[in-house]
C-alpha cells in the first residue's frame, strides 16, 4: 500500500466506526457515552491503520529494570517514525515536563522555543536528520493523533542547549532588562580507563548522569540504533531526542563516547550546527577519535558544551576532548585514566569560555567531585573493571567535608538533600537534582555491543515526590511533573536483544 491509500484506509475505518455509534448513539445511549465511545473508536481506528504500517517492519520494544529498550532499524524517516510511534506516551509525557522547564527557567514562551528552532536551527540541521525528527511527527501523529509538529520536536531536541546556551547569549545581546540568571549546566560524573589503570589493561567507561529529577526520571531509554548509512549504535537517550544528550554509546566500529558538561560556560554561535546533531552524527559515522573530534568540531554552536570522554576500542586508546566555542583542547594516552565532573582545565578553554569558573573551590561541587574521582581511581589502580566502576558511580564521599554523606558534592549527587544547593549552576539549596542514572562498559563487552545501565540514583537510593514537595514548597511549580525515581537494578543490554524470558 502506498501512503495515499493507507491515509485513505485508516480515514474510511474512522468514517464507518463514527457512522456505526451514531447508529448505536440515536437508540438509547446517551449521547456523553456515544461521543466517548466515537473518540474512542477513531482512536483505535487510527493505531490499528498506524500499527500495520510497513515502516514499522523490523522495530521493536521492551522494559527491563526500569528502562525502556527501544530497536530502530531503516532510512531516517523510517527510524524516526518508529521512534515516534513506539515512544508516542513517553515522548508527550517529557514534552510536557521537558517544555515547562525552559519556559521556567527562561521566563521565554514557547513560541520563542519554536521560532528559534524553526529559524536558527532548522537550516543547518543535515538532510538526513531533517527526516529522521519528520518522522517522529509522523509515528506521533499516526499513534495518538498527537499536536506535536516538527518545530516543538527540533526545540526539543535542543532543550540542552537552548535554555542555557542560547538565551543567556540572546540577554546579553539584547542587553534583556531583568533577564533571569541563566547558567549552563553542569551534568554528570564519569571516567575512561585504560592500560596499567585497569583489571585487564584495556578500557573501562563509566557514566552516571546528573541533571533535575523532573527531566532525569525520565531518561529512561535504551536505543538500539541500525541505521542505513553509518555505525550500528548503542546508546542510552530521553524520549523523542534523537542524541543520546547525557551522552553514553558505543557504536559497531569500536568507539565509546561519554562526556561531563563544563560548568559555568559561555557562549553561543547562531550561524553553528546544533549541538545535538553534531553529537549524533558523531556517534553514527566516526569510527575514530579524530573523527568524532572532526564531527563536533563542524560547525559547532558552543551549545551543550562538553569535555567529551572517549574510548578506542580497536586501538586501546583513551582521550578527552574538552569542547569549548573559542577553544578547545585534546588529550590522548594508551595508560592512564581521564575523569569528568563538570570542570575545565585547560588554561584557554577556561579563560575564554569558562571565565567565571573558579578551579581552586575545593567546595564546590565540580571541584570536589573532581578530588573524590582523583582519590578513588587512584586507590584502585590497575583493579579497575565494569563492577568496580558501578560500585564508584555511587561513591558518597564528600572530600569537602572528609566524610561519607550524600550531598551535591559527592560523585552520585543527591542535591534534594544540600542547603547549599549548586550556585554555579544556578541550582538552588534543595534543588531535586542530582545522579539520575548510570552506564559502564568496557573494551570486551563494547565489541559485543553490551552495556550495564541502571536506572535512578547509582547508589540505589530512592527519591520520592510528594515528602520532598511537602517539605520543599518553593518547588511546587514542578508538581505536575516531579515523579518518584525510585532506583532499578543494574541491567544488561546488547544490541540486537529480544525480550528476556
Ligand atoms: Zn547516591
Amino acid at each position: 500500500m502506498n501512503d495515499s491509500m493507507r491515509r485513505a484506509a485508516a480515514i474510511l475505518l474512522v468514517i464507518l466506526g463514527g457512522t456505526a455509534l451514531w447508529w448505536a448513539g440515536s437508540g438509547a445511549a446517551s449521547s456523553a457515552s456515544a461521543n466517548y465511545a466515537m473518540v474512542a473508536t477513531i482512536a483505535a481506528a487510527r493505531e490499528r491503520a498506524a500499527a500495520n504500517d510497513p515502516r514499522l517492519k523490523g522495530a521493536s520494544r521492551f522494559e527491563e529494570g526500569g528502562w525502556i529498550y527501544v530497536h530502530l532499524e531503516g532510512d531516517p524517516g523510517a527510524m524516526g517514525y518508529q521512534h515516534g510511534y513506539l515512544l508516542a506516551p513517553e515522548i508527550e509525557d517529557a514534552f510536557g515536563a521537558v517544555s515547562a522547564g525552559m519556559m521556567h527557567s527562561t521566563e521565554r514562551d514557547w513560541e520563542f522555543f519554536r521560532k528559534a528552532a524553526h529559524e536558527m536551527l532548522w537550516p543547518k540541521i543535515d538532510a538526513e536528520y531533517q527526516h529522521e525528527l519528520q518522522g517522529i511527527v509522523d509515528g506521533l501523529r499516526a499513534r495518538m493523533g498527537s499536536k506535536l509538529d516538527v518545530d516543538d520536536i527540533v526545540a526539543f531536541n535542543a532543550f540542552e542547549e537552548l535554555p542555557d546556551y542560547y538565551v543567556p547569549w540572546l540577554n546579553k545581546q539584547q542587553k534583556t532588562a531583568k533577564a533571569p540568571g541563566l547558567k549552563s549546566p553542569g551534568n554528570c560524573s564519569a571516567f575512561v580507563a585504560a592500560g596499567s589503570w585497569t583489571k585487564d589493561g584495556q578500557i573501562v567507561m563509566a557514566h552516571n548522569n546528573w541533571t533535575s529529577y523532573r527531566n532525569g526520571e525520565r531518561w529512561r531509554i535504551v536505543f538500539d540504533i541500525a541505521p542505513k548509512n553509518g555505525y550500528r549504535i548503542l546508546m542510552d537517550g530521553f524520549p523523542g531526542v534523537i542524541a543520546s544528550d547525557d551522552d553514553f554509546g558505543i557504536n559497531s566500529d569500536g568507539l565509546m563516547v561519554t562526556e561531563t558538561t563544563i560548568t559555568q560556560f559561555e557562549g553561543w554561535d547562531p550561524n553553528g550546527k546544533a549541538e545535538f546533531v553534531r553529537a549524533r552524527k558523531a556517534l553514527q559515522y566516526a569510527g575514530s577519535i579524530d573523527e568524532y573530534t572532526k564531527i563536533m568540531l563542524e560547525g559547532n554552536n558552543g551549545g551543550y558544551a562538553n569535555d567529551w570522554l572517549f574510548g578506542d576500542r580497536k586501538t586501546g586508546e583513551i582521550a578527552q576532548l574538552e569542547l569549548g566555542l573559542k577553544e578547545y583542547k585534546l588529550w590522548r594516552t594508551k595508560d592512564g585514566v581521564l575523569s569528568g565532573s563538570n570542570w575545565a582545565r585547560d588554561p584557554k578553554v577556561l579563560k575564554e569560555d569558562a571565565p567565571q569558573f573558579d578551579p581552586d573551590n575545593k567546595e564546590s561541587s565540580p571541584n570536589a567531585r573532581r578530588g573524590r574521582w582523583d582519590e578513588l581511581l587512584k586507590e584502585n589502580k590497575g583493579k579497575i573493571d565494569v563492577a568496580l566502576a558501578e560500585k564508584m558511580l555511587g561513591d558518597h564521599a564528600d572530600t569537602a567535608q572528609h566524610k561519607e554523606e550524600a550531598n551535591e558534592r559527592t560523585l552520585c549527587g543527591h542535591v534534594d538533600v544540600s542547603p547549599r544547593g549548586v550556585k554555579e549552576w544556578d541550582w538552588q539549596p534543595y534543588y531535586p537534582g542530582g545522579a539520575v542514572q548510570a552506564k559502564a562498559t568496557d573494551a570486551t563487552m563494547a565489541k559485543e555491543m553490551r552495556i550495564m545501565a541502571r536506572m535512578g540514583h547509582p547508589c540505589g537510593g530512592d527519591f520520592l515526590a510528594k515528602p520532598f514537595l511537602a517539605a520543599h514548597p518553593e518547588y511546587a511549580w514542578q508538581e505536575p511533573y516531579l515523579r518518584d525515581m525510585k532506583a532499578g537494578p543494574w541491567t544488561e543490554f546488547r544490541s540486537g536483544q529480544a525480550r528476556r524470558e
